[in-house]
């Protein structure tokens, strides 16, 4: 006799954009069933006309597309009520459950549908947190259709996966408080109970349960902000599963390999963007050099200054972690020097107690070293080489290599913190650089 094939699912509500969370559910879904040559399901648990959204559908299958995840097979609850309808029928008649005829709080009077609470201990296995007993006479005759029309979750979630013969149920630890009612509804329907993995929450950095009315980051939103999918699965994995040999970086193929579910955590994990940030940069480190290019020049603004331009790359890339870094800082100013002469002040052209005579002393002996490298040759290596000969040959007055790369970096670059002169000088060239040094030493 073959084995069951494992059949997984993810059944996301369309009712808001995809977050962190989104994505570890179908992530933690979609691994599990490639590591079992099995099957995993995406259905749109759309059953609340007034919530659900079909553009809130797409942006799910878009973002988790995007993350590498895409369902094997397809189904939106909305357009299964037949099947729904025809369970409870058979549940009345069998009398597991019964029709009673209500008026809610609006005043409207229904046939709704309530679940025949046999009442009784339930124990169910969940593979992270062993064995769970719950006493169901607490839950009462629970309603599982508003009226012979509407099923409520409970029952369209059972009744589908028994229908999709899924075999494993790996969700949010808030679906705990919902087995045991779905338990019940398995064994009145007569169907096979399904092997339970809860995972914790994810907590955002106040604490708070990862939520779309909470405030959490669509990946849509991670999107825009240029990080890499690879990134955020590798992210989000960690914040549930702790690998033993400490390893960080997994990208989704290696998780298939790798990944343990049995050896998910209990407790939730709290966002830690920085962390994010620095998975980002390594996955940033693995792209080839001509996409890292591509993608800088792309993300530089052309506006109000024109910044597109490939000498600037490889200064910019020491410095970010995802490529919208590359528009905050061009925007806030930080490489406007590389296109027009900087304002700068004298005072701050001093480096510690050096006296004012030194410092000019010390830019018109760069000016001297530059003017005799040949144009052509005007680059980074020989600049820097050229200027530690000197920093280095200095008449020790105490002051170090300081007092004479300081002035020279802040006068080409006018700012307190920037690239070391050498990059800076190489990318303005020789007339440029020269003429800079020139304006600060004549400085009144
Ligand atoms: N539609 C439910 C949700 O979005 C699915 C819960 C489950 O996996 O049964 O949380």
């Amino acid at each position: 006799m073959s084995e069951k094939k494992v059949v997984t699912r993810f059944a996301p509500s369309p009712t808001g954009f995809p977050h962190l969370g989104t994505a570890m559910y179908a992530l933690l879904n979609y691994i599990y069933a490639r590591q079992n040559d099995g099957e995993v399901i995406m259905r749109s648990e759309d059953t609340d006309p007034v919530r659900s959204k079909k553009e809130y559908e797409e942006a799910i299958k878009e973002g988790l597309a995007w993350i590498g995840i895409k369902s094997d097979t397809f189904y939106r609850q909305s357009e299964r009520t037949d099947i729904y309808k025809r369970y409870i029928a058979k549940m009345v008649e069998e009398k597991t459950a019964y029709i009673s005829r209500e008026t809610n709080e609006e005043g409207v009077t229904r046939d709704v549908v309530r679940f025949k609470n046999p009442n009784k201990v339930i124990t169910f296995h969940d593979m992270a947190r062993g064995d769970i007993s719950v006493d169901t006479t607490d839950l009462k005759d629970f309603v599982i259709a508003r009226d012979l029309e509407s099923p409520l979750y409970h029952l369209t979630a059972v009744v589908d996966d028994y229908e999709m013969g899924v075999t494993h149920i790996i969700r949010g630890e808030d679906g705990l408080a919902n087995t045991p009612r779905q338990i019940l509804i398995q064994e009145a329907i007569g169907a096979e109970r399904p092997i339970y993995a809860h995972y914790p929450f994810v907590l955002m950095s106040n604490r708070q349960k990862m939520g779309k009315r909470n405030g959490a980051i669509s990946l849509q939103d991670y999107i825009k902000q240029g990080y890499l999918p690879e990134a955020i699965v590798n992210f989000i994995i960690l914040l549930v599963w702790h690998p033993k040999n400490d390893r960080e970086l997994f990208t989704l193929t290696d998780l298939i390999a790798e990944f343990e579910l049995e050896r998910i955590g209990k407790s939730g994990a709290i966002l830690d963007e920085k962390k994010l940030d620095w998975l980002n940069r390594e996955y940033l480190k693995k792209l080839p050099p001509e996409e890292i290019e591509k993608n800088i020049l792309e993300w530089l603004p052309k506006e109000p200054l024109n910044m597109k331009d490939p000498r600037l790359v490889p200064m910019i890339f020491e410095r970010i972690s995802k490529w919208s870094d590359v528009t905050t800082m061009a925007i806030a100013g930080e490489f406007d020097f590389f296109f027009k002469a900087p304002k700068i002040e004298k005072t701050k052209l001093i480096y510690k107690d050096t006296i004012p005579e030194k410092i000019k002393e010390n830019i018109n002996l760069a000016i001297e070293t530059l003017q005799k490298i040949d144009e052509n040759n005007f680059i980074l290596e020989n600049i820097k080489n050229n200027l530690m000969f000197i920093a280095d040959n200095l008449p020790s007055r105490g002051e170090g290599r300081g007092s004479f790369l300081h002035p020279i970096r802040y006068a080409l670059s006018g700012r307190d913190k920037s690239p070391d002169p050498f990059t800076i000088a190489g990318i303005l060239g020789k007339n440029e650089t020269i003429s800079r040094l020139q304006k600060a030493v004549e400085m009144e």
